[in-house]
């Protein structure tokens, strides 16, 4: 199947802990140096690469006689920090078979979140990038826990092109990308090839599978589709099994699932940053008038169009919008606490100051403030 070639100049490639790992639990030499050879061709020719890889969870459990992934994170993390340094070791060595050097950076979530560590993580990589050394990235695993995990590596390597603004992505797992159904149990499933709005009908396409050793599913994997098409990025999810498959994608010669950014065009920065780096601590419910006002008109959202809050929050917080029907189709930061939000709820902005005795804001979220994630 052909597609179209695009110029790529800056590519994140994901690795899923599948491809790493031999079915034994020992690391997968052949596909790795196969991974290594492309990504150092890339390289040589002038593409900016960076690799989020998988796998340190995955080798380092047979060290700890485990066959699956565990429940207790005590040994999802003894398991990654052994499985880490043998991962790094080995990329180091098949890359330096083609001269490559390679880096390793651990994130958490939490890195991403404050805006300056954002910044300072942002900067290591570009400098990594500028001397021709290729970054390889994963989770933070050792130390991260829920409160700040980015929970799988589909949505840590969207993040990272958001972070460094790439403009591919690319995720290579066990089949060849996204299917009509799911095609280890339906017959009839057949591979799409582009996604060009990457709406709820392809979102429900995407089951929330999982995997013995790995976190992500296909949901996932179209969720990072999602993070990166905000930053106007075009992510391919490929089958990392078959040889040569980054140079074939790259090429426009793979069978595999291409999808497009939204045609609405690029998210600033500072506002990819809020609807993606940061992590909602609670919900606001809204009718359908402030939804209208939000999302039609681009305005911001007043306490009179809120029907409920969820979770505490403080001024400042990330939190999503809801309507009524439960889709969630906002993040923003918030001008008021969920307690003093109880408290104007469904008020009139000139309520404010005499119900909370001080008025900061007319807006609950200044529309400066809010990202619309339906429409990515
Ligand atoms: N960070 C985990 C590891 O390296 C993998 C997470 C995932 O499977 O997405 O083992």
């Amino acid at each position: 199947m052909t597609q179209s070639q695009r110029p790529v100049q800056r590519l994140v490639v994901k690795i899923g802990s599948g491809l790493i790992r031999t079915p034994e639990g020992r690391l997968n030499e052949d596909a790795v140096r196969q991974y290594a050879k492309q990504l150092a061709t890339l390289r040589k020719q002038g593409v900016e690469v960076i690799l989020v890889s998988s796998g340190a969870i995955a080798l380092g459990l047979p060290v700890l006689q485990q066959q699956r992934m565990p429940r207790t994170i005590a040994l999802q993390q003894a398991a990654a920090a052994i499985g880490q340094s043998h991962l790094i070791r080995n990329y180091e060595r098949l890359f330096g078979r083609f001269d490559q050097q390679v880096a390793q950076i651990l994130l958490t979530h939490a890195d991403l979140r404050d805006r300056g560590r954002y910044l300072n993580a942002r900067n290591t990589l570009q400098t990594l990038i500028a001397y021709n050394v290729i970054p390889i990235i994963n989770e933070n695993d050792t130390v991260s826990v829920d409160e700040i995990r980015f929970g799988d590596n589909d949505s840590l390597s969207a993040m990272v092109c958001n972070l460094i603004d790439a403009d591919t992505l690319m995720i290579l797992t066990d089949i060849d990308g996204l299917y009509s159904a799911d095609p280890r149990l339906d017959p009839d499933a057949v591979l799409i090839p582009v996604v060009e709005n990457l709406d709820r009908r392809i979102e429900a396409l995407a089951g929330r599978t999982t995997h013995a050793t790995g976190r992500g599913g296909m949901y996932s994997k179209i969720q990072a589709a999602k993070i990166a098409g905000a930053s106007g990025i075009h992510t391919y999810i490929a089958n990392g099994l078959k040889p040569d498959i980054i140079t074939q994608v790259l090429d426009g010669e793979a069978r595999c699932t291409h999808i497009h950014p939204p045609v609405a065009g690029k998210l600033s920065s500072r506002k990819r940053w809020i609807g993606y780096a940061l992590k909602a601590k609670g919900t606001i419910v809204v009718d359908d008038g402030a939804k209208h006002a939000l999302t039609i008109q681009g305005k911001s959202l007043l306490p009179s169009g809120i029907i409920e809050i969820r979770e505490d929050f403080d001024f400042g917080d990330a939190v999503y919008c809801t309507d009524a029907s439960e889709t969630r189709f906002a993040q923003g930061l918030v001008n008021y606490s969920s307690q003093e939000l109880l408290a104007i709820i469904g008020q009139h902005t000139s309520r404010i100051e005499t119900i909370l005795g001080q008025k900061a804001y007319d807006e609950v979220i200044h529309r400066d403030n809010l990202v619309l994630l339906s429409s990515v």
